[in-house]
Order: structure tokens, then C-alpha cells, then sequence
């Protein structure tokens, strides 16, 4: 239902153009509200908020989240970090930097503003996981010097200051850990697995499985993912998060991979490749608290998400 005029807000939305941030974007204008997106267009990209290009309560700014920001929000959702392996360990310095220098400035802004503010945290904090499934009280198993640290460590950092900045300073913030998403909007080529099995399947390549396949992962559909963002940042002050986001049906990684090639009806056929390393071997949240706290649980299965997500890079010429 869209909200009355006087319940408006304008509403920062940083890291707008990638995929996660389009979609809440939609969301947010759905609901009513004026959104300034911020994106530094590094793995983000303006097809992604084309549509939007004439929309009267829609803005778009160029802008790095590791330089200050002076703007006049009522709310900030910070989602401004490359996200897929590929991309963050391109340049780990900037991915650190967007986390930690990018959280400290989005905070300090916050802070002027005394505003609420929502950190796109990740399942990546809790690493390698000894405890299944991840509860918001584990603490996690990551390497802080490995391939993935930079994300994962810099991920851990922003909470941090996130709760630092709410102690601190009395600041309303809002964490939500995300698990695997997809949808419509992903990147290409980013390496997810979701992304490169559709790809592969479409152009009748092999799909390439890392390791033997037997690995888990949770995969939950942006719709969903978003209608929890939303609930976080309207739930009572005094709920701070974190809290896990994502679907918690598991899949292994080749039931994944099957289930693609069927819904494709491809030709294409599974091929094995080594493991990355820091490759976690399952992944599955309890999402207990968001139940409890946000109503919220994921309504949309991967039989019913992945042909909407197959038709988007079907229009991708
Ligand atoms: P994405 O790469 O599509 O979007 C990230 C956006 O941030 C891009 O548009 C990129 O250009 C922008 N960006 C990167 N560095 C920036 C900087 N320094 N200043 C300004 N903009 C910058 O990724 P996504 O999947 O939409 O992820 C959004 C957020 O959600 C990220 O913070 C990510 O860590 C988190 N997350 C995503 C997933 C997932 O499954 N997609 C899972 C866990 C966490
Ligand atoms: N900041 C910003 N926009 C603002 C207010 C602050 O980008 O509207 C940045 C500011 O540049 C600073 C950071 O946020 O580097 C942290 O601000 P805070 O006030 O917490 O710390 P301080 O300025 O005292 O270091
Ligand atoms: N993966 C795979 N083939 C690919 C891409 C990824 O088997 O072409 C595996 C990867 O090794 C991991 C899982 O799929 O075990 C999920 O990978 P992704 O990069 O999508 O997300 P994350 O590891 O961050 O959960």
C-alpha cells in the first residue's frame, strides 16, 4: 500500500545502481518516498535505474562513499560494496575502504543528521562456519589475512563502528547479515554462481562446479530480500539487529546447477573445477529473529525465482 504524503521521506540509498539497491529503490518509490541514490558506478551500472531516469521523486549522484557526504536524508541504506568475489578482490584496499572508511563517513552523516541508518552486513561474518545454521550469536570462523578478508573483515569493521556509533552516540542503526541473493539485475559476470550457471546454461557451456559440488548455499529471491530490508528499518528503535536475512532452504551447489540446466533445457554439462580457497563448505541462516521480531520470512522458492532471474539474462543481448 503506498503511504500518505505526510509519512514521505527522502530517503539515501548508497551503492543505488547495483542490484540489490535498484530493487529497493523501486521499493522505496512504490512506498511513497523520495530516494537520492549515491553509486560510484563501480560494479554498478545506470541500466539498472534507467527506468527511473524521469521519475520526479528519483535522484541520482555520482559520488564514492570513502569521501564525506554532505546531504539532507531522513534515512540512510548503506548497501556500497562490490559484492561478488570476483569484483571485491580486484582492488581488496578500495573493498576494505568502501566498508570501513564508507561506513564511517555514512555514520558521521547519520550522526549530523540524526537520522536511522541500515549497513548491508553479510553471512560472509560468520566465515567459515563451525556452527549450522548461523545464528546472529555466532561469532564466526574467518582467516583475516586470506583472498575473502578484505570483504569479510571489512564487512566485520562496519558492525563495529555501526554499534560503536550506537553506543557511543545514541544513533538508531539497523544490521541486517544477508545470504545469497538473486534476481533479476544480477551482474553477468560477476562470478556469483547463481549468474555464471544461467549464463553457462544459455550459451550451452559447461557449467562449472568448484570443488565436487557438494557444498551448500541458501539462496534467497531479491523480492524477498527487500521486504525484509524495508521491516528492519521500520521495526522499533530499540531493534538494532543483527539480524539474518535469507532463505534457509539449502541446496547443494550441484543440485543447484541440475535444477538450471533443467529449467534452461540446456545441453550444456556439469564440469568439476578446483575450490577457491576460504570456500565456505555450507551455508544456511536461522532466521528465528527476523520471524520473531520482523514477521518477515521469505515467501518465493528457487523453482519460482530462477525462471524470472533465466528470462532477465535471456533480454541481456
Ligand atoms: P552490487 O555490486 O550489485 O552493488 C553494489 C553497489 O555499490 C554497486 O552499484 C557499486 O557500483 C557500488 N559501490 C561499490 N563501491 C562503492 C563506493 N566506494 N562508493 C559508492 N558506491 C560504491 O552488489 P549487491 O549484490 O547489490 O550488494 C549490495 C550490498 O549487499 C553490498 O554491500 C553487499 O556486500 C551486500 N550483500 C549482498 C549479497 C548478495 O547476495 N547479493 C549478500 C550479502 C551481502
Ligand atoms: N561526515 C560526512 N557527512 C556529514 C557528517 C560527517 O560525510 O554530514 C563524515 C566526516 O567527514 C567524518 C565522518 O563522517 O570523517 C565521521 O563523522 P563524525 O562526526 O562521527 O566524526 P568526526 O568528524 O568527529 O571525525
Ligand atoms: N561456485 C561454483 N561455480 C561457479 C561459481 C561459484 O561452483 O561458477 C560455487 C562457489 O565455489 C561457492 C558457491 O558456488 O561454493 C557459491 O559461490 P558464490 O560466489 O555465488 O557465493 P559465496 O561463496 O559468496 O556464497
Amino acid at each position: 500500500m503506498p503511504r500518505l504524503y505526510d509519512s514521505r521521506k527522502r530517503i539515501l540509498v548508497t551503492g543505488g545502481a547495483g542490484f540489490l539497491g535498484s530493487h529497493l529503490i523501486d521499493r522505496l518509490l512504490e512506498l511513497g518516498h523520495e530516494v537520492l541514490c549515491t553509486d560510484n558506478l563501480f560494479t554498478g551500472t545506470k541500466r539498472n535505474i534507467d527506468h527511473l531516469h524521469n521519475h520526479s521523486r528519483f535522484e541520482f549522484m555520482r559520488h564514492d562513499i570513502t569521501f564525506p557526504l554532505f546531504v539532507e536524508v531522513d534515512e540512510i541504506y548503506n548497501l556500497a560494496c562490490p559484492a561478488s568475489p570476483i569484483h571485491y578482490q580486484h582492488d581488496p584496499v578500495q573493498t576494505t575502504k568502501t566498508s570501513v572508511h564508507g561506513a564511517i563517513n555514512m555514520l558521521g552523516l547519520a550522526k549530523r543528521l540524526r537520522c536511522r541508518i541500515f549497513q548491508a552486513s553479510t553471512s560472509e561474518v560468520y566465515g567459515d562456519p563451525s556452527v549450522h545454521p548461523q545464528t546472529e550469536s555466532y561469532w564466526g570462523n574467518v582467516n583475516p589475512i586470506g583472498p575473502r578478508s578484505c570483504y569479510d573483515e571489512g564487512k566485520r569493521c562496519a558492525e563495529t563502528l555501526f554499534f560503536d556509533y550506537h553506543r557511543q552516540h545514541g544513533l538508531e542503526v539497523k544490521v541486517a547479515r544477508i545470504f545469497n541473493t538473486y534476481g533479476p539485475r544480477m551482474h553477468p559476470r560477476d562470478g556469483r554462481v547463481v549468474s555464471n550457471f544461467i549464463v553457462q546454461a544459455l550459451k550451452g557451456e559447461p557449467i562449472t562446479i568448484y570443488g565436487d559440488g557438494s557444498q551448500t548455499r541458501s539462496f534467497c529471491y531479491v523480492d524477498d530480500l527487500v521486504e525484509g530490508f524495508v521491516r528492519l528499518m521500520d521495526s522499533p528503535a530499540d531493534f538494532t539487529g543483527p539480524v539474518n536475512l535469507g532463505n534457509p532452504t539449502e541446496f547443494t551447489i550441484r543440485e543447484l546447477a541440475e535444477m538450471v540446466v533443467k529449467l534452461v533445457k540446456s545441453r550444456s554439462k556439469l564440469e568439476f573445477r578446483p575450490l577457491p580457497a576460504d570456500d565456505p563448505k555450507q551455508r544456511r541462516p536461522d532466521i528465528t529473529l527476523a520471524k520473531t521480531r520482523l514477521d518477515w520470512s521469505p515467501t518465493v522458492t528457487l523453482d519460482k525465482g530462477l525462471p524470472t532471474t533465466i528470462e532477465y539474462f535471456k533480454g541481456l543481448a
